[in-house]
């Protein structure tokens, strides 16, 4: 057996006794593995930026005055607003305007974040909510009433209570 052979056989049993040490390694550790979706992550990181909410103030008035700037920032489109006047009748926020209507398409999202850094009046806020889905492309718009119900996270953590 020529001495180049050797060293291939050589090379070769030294590459497979690293690979069966990497083995053995994790074969005496506790699985990682979560059994989602009949087990969660007890929390996302800090930083997790999931589905949307539309903030109230504690009168429960509305913080989003329609002005829009969410719409011209967001890079996906995502966003549908139809301002509309506050009347003295009819106050639904506090500033000259509301958003009479108030779309997020879910599925265009890219979860970037820029419509909650770009709202003046910290309305829009992107909860911990990660799972989202549905069986059709309409149950992924996201309507104002869905955006504006209470927050039902296991976390417990409420949006509106922290902007
Ligand atoms: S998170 Fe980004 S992509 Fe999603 S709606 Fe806001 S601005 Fe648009
Ligand atoms: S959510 Fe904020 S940025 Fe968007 S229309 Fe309302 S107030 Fe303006």
């Amino acid at each position: 057996m020529g001495a180049r052979r050797v060293r291939k056989y050589l090379r070769q049993g030294f590459a497979m006794l690293k690979g069966m040490a990497v083995t053995f390694r994790y074969l005496f550790r506790p699985p990682i593995t979560v059994m989602y979706p009949e087990q969660k992550r007890p929390a996302v990181q800090p930083r997790f930026k999931g589905r949307h909410w539309l903030t109230l103030y504690e009168d429960t008035m509305e913080r989003c005055v329609g002005c829009e700037l969410c719409v011209i920032v967001c890079p996906s489109q995502a966003i549908y607003v139809k301002a509309a006047e506050n009347t003295p009748e009819h106050q639904v926020s506090k500033g000259e305007r509301y958003a009479e209507d108030f779309q997020i398409n879910e599925l265009r999202c890219i979860f970037c974040g820029l419509c909650e850094e770009a709202c003046p009046t910290g309305a829009i806020v992107l909860g911990r909510e990660y799972e989202l889905a549905g069986y059709t492309r309409e149950s992924m718009i996201y309507t104002k009433p869905m955006l504006t119900e209470p927050y039902p996270g296991a976390s417990g953590r409420d949006p509106r209570r922290e902007v």
